[in-house]
């Protein structure tokens, strides 16, 4: 499971270190010494995950991490911890402050990878290879199938990933910008209408067996994939 991770390390040894090892394991590394600089990137790219020290110079990787859990587009990125400190209340107020798992310096990269790879699985359900099924809705995400009570459905390759999405999230409200993120990745160049059209289209695709009533809209929110009858 290869994935974007932002690295906010102000020791340029122990971020070479890290970049250097996540990049062998196939992960795309952005790098920042501190939390102003990565705050920017954030801005730019949609991290899949923050590996973030607690000790930076200026803003502190704690509060920093504060930050990222009060913004609505990046509350569900996780963050692992990476800190010199040992303590136990230095862990929990850690992992209070929203981080998803902390990790003691020295590491070794392995285990830092290892603490990765968990992290992204459970936080990433759509990139899990499980099917997945809401009222007769099947998605399986290793053969590209789809099927409605059944019957199979042919979506397109943007369709296929947004109902993917929707599915492993169901019942939750997504915004169009959260979707651009996370289905089309770099939204830079894409307009938020182009999420209204591949909905569309989405729909259409399920009218046959009446599952497009699954995907909801949520009035001046955006979308959600829900087993129940959406409110009118
Ligand atoms: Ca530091």
């Amino acid at each position: 499971m290869s994935a974007k991770i932002l690295v906010v390390e102000d020791e340029p040894a122990i971020q070479a270190l890290i970049a250097v090892n996540l990049k062998r394991a196939g992960h795309e590394v952005v790098a920042a010494l501190d939390a102003e600089t990565a705050r920017r990137h954030v801005d730019e790219m949609l991290p899949d995950l923050v590996l973030l020290d607690w000790m930076l110079p200026g803003m502190s990787g704690l509060e920093f991490a504060r930050r990222l859990r009060g913004d609505a587009r990046t509350r569900n990125v996780p963050i692992i911890m990476l800190t010199a400190r040992g303590e136990e209340s230095d862990k929990v107020q850690g992992l209070t402050t929203g981080a998803d798992d902390y990790v003691t310096k020295p590491f070794s990269p392995k285990e830092l990878l290892a603490r990765i790879q968990a992290v992204l699985r459970r936080q990433r359900p759509q990139a899990a290879e499980d099917a997945l099924e809401v009222n007769d809705l099947r998605l399986d995400p290793v053969t590209h199938r789809v099927t409605a009570a059944g019957r199979a459905v042919n979506l397109g390759p943007t369709e296929f990933r947004l109902l993917h999405f929707l599915m492993a999230h169901a019942e939750r409200v997504h915004s169009r910008v959260q979707l651009l993120d996370q289905v089309w990745g770099d939204h830079v160049f894409v307009e938020e209408r182009t999420v209204d059209v591949h909905i569309r289209r989405l729909r259409a695709a399920l009218e046959a067996t009446g599952h497009d009533a699954l995907v909801q809209t949520v009035r001046g929110s955006g979308y959600r994939l829900s087993a129940e009858a959406a409110e009118q």
